[in-house]
């Protein structure tokens, strides 16, 4: 498709929410498999609801997940500014053009009269059928609108919806969907108490201006789309209209309902991509990132909820999900939040990252827990996680099942004791003290061979004596295998390891 060009237009109000995500992470599909732009424009038009730092989180997970962008407020790019708050100018001259077709009226009513007419008209809504007994450009004389304005008086632009039309709203996913206009209100587009226009206005001005072809978003934002192709209409820019895309919703991963905030911290998953700390409350909420997934994972996840290949692939990567992505696949029917699958996703991408980066990954955790990686290499911590890599979901798993190469054991499972630490066992550790300190090849191949002759010519228990040996170099009885271990603690950290142990542990009787 030629001259793609999308937009992803969050409004700075908080952290960007997962479902937030997925709708920017569908934009960039579509656009890098077109050959398109990828926008990022900052609708901070609502003052009210302006969260300082939104704006950088909403900057800072794009990049972590490999969403990159071509044009926006960092970017630059031939349609700036990108941020709706330093374009008042525009916003301004295209309500003057409104305003002179006569499609638009202003209105004087304030909060207090418009309050007090909702609670005497029940369901009232300002449109065609009230808007004459309200305080407005249509109501009053010239005269006196002329006063009102003279006197500084404060007033609102709002849409003159005619009554009695369809409006159909075309969307790549739901088809055509057609709406009365007799259900809309003329709603507010402008402000004249902070000299904003509302969401509604410079959204569509700001498409238009920005050549956008695709307006892909939200099904939430469903409702607004038919006003929206009236505000085309108006301007006289159908032509140019793009094509909507609603995506489906994000929902519950149990029960009915809208994916909350709630649900991540009543079932344990993260709702936003990093970490959130908030300004106000001083709140942190968790993310993605901090919680150990890989970005990779987590688009892998998100492009699954309401879109599918056609076929039953699971792991794609970006690459490939650009090549398959399409609007045909995507369902209507909102998406479940199946957070447990987002374990699976980061598990399978974890398989496929390098050792060597995951130790990089691994190297904060470490230092978290109390261990000094400034004298450990990237290529040990590797060979450490590579003993382990099948079992762990997460880069945080790996300091459960690879503590004890980082920390002797100090304690030890009284379990265990009990069932493999007997009176005999500190003759027969002594002895293995005996046995390793003359074995000069400590590779898991050459000793593993060495240990094991040994306990079958004494005639002693192997799973007794092998166990012995695990809990006193790894504190429990589990772990990886025993001779893979020695092998990268080293003969000395093993033998010292043994000694502690024979001091330390009281045999069970
Ligand atoms: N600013 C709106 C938001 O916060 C944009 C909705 C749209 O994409 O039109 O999501």
């Amino acid at each position: 498709m030629d001259n793609v060009r999308v937009r992803f237009a969050p409004s700075p109000t908080g952290p960007l929410h997962i479902g937030g995500v997925r709708t920017a992470l569908y934009n960039y599909l579509f656009a890098r498999q077109n050959g398109g732009k990828m926008i990022l424009r900052i609708e901070d038009t609502d003052s009210q609801r302006f969260v300082p730092g939104a704006e950088e989180y909403i900057n800072e997970s794009l990049a972590w997940l490999g969403i990159n962008i071509d044009e926006g407020v960092r970017e630059g790019g031939p349609y700036g500014p990108y941020k709706q708050s330093e374009r008042r100018d525009i916003y301004r001259k295209h309500v003057k053009t409104l305003m002179d077709a006569g499609k638009v009226y202003l209105a004087f009513d304030t909060p207090a009269e418009l309050e007090a007419r909702r609670s005497s008209t029940p369901n009232f809504q300002y449109d065609a059928s009230t808007r004459l007994s309200m305080r407005n450009s249509l109501s009053l004389p010239e005269e006196e609108v002329q006063r009102l304005l003279d006197e500084g008086a404060q007033y609102v632009v709002r849409f003159k919806v005619e009554p009695g039309r369809d409006v159909e709203v075309n969307d790549l996913i739901r088809g055509k969907v057609v709406i009365k206009s007799d259900i809309l209100d003329d709603k507010v587009l402008y402000k004249s108490a902070d000299d904003l226009p509302t969401y509604h206005l410079a959204n569509i001005v700001d498409d238009h201006l920005m050549k956008i072809s695709h307006v892909i978003r939200g099904e939430e934002w469903l409702p607004s789309a038919p006003l929206h192709v009236l505000l085309y209409e108006a301007f006289g820019w159908t032509d140019t209209m793009p094509k909507f895309v609603h995506l489906p919703l994000l929902l519950k991963p149990d029960g009915k309902g809208k994916l909350s905030k709630r649900d991540g911290d009543r079932l344990g998953f993260p709702v936003f991509p990093l970490e959130w700390h908030d300004p106000k409350s001083g709140d942190i909420s968790s993310g993605y990132r901090e919680s150990g997934y890989l970005p990779q994972a987590v688009v892998n996840f998100l492009a699954l909820l309401g879109w599918n290949p056609g076929d039953d692939t699971e792991v794609m990567p970006m690459e490939e999900l650009i090549s398959k992505f399409s609007f045909d696949h995507c369902s209507k029917a909102g998406a479940k939040f199946a957070f447990e699958k987002g374990k699976w996703f980061n598990h399978m991408y974890l398989q496929n990252t390098d050792n060597l980066t995951l130790a990089q990954l691994f190297r904060p955790v470490l230092n978290t827990n109390g261990v000094d990686t400034s004298i450990l290499s990237d290529e040990y911590i590797a060979s450490i996680i590579n003993l382990v890599k099948g079992r762990i979901n997460f880069v945080n798993d790996l300091w459960d099942q690879t503590r004890f190469f980082f920390m002797a054991p100090t304690e030890y499972a009284p379990k265990d004791i009990k069932k493999r630490w007997s009176t005999e066992t500190p003759r027969i550790m002594e002895e293995l003290i005996v046995l390793l300190q003359s074995t000069t090849d400590f590779s898991s191949a050459s000793a593993e061979p060495v240990v094991i002759n040994w306990i079958t010519d004494h005639g002693y228990h192997m799973g007794n004596v092998m166990n012995a040996f695990r809990l006193a170099i790894v504190g429990e009885c589990k772990g990886p295998h025993m001779f893979d271990i020695t092998e990268l603690l080293g003969k000395d950290e093993t033998i010292s390891r043994l000694r502690a142990a024979i001091g330390r542990i009281t045999p069970a009787e």
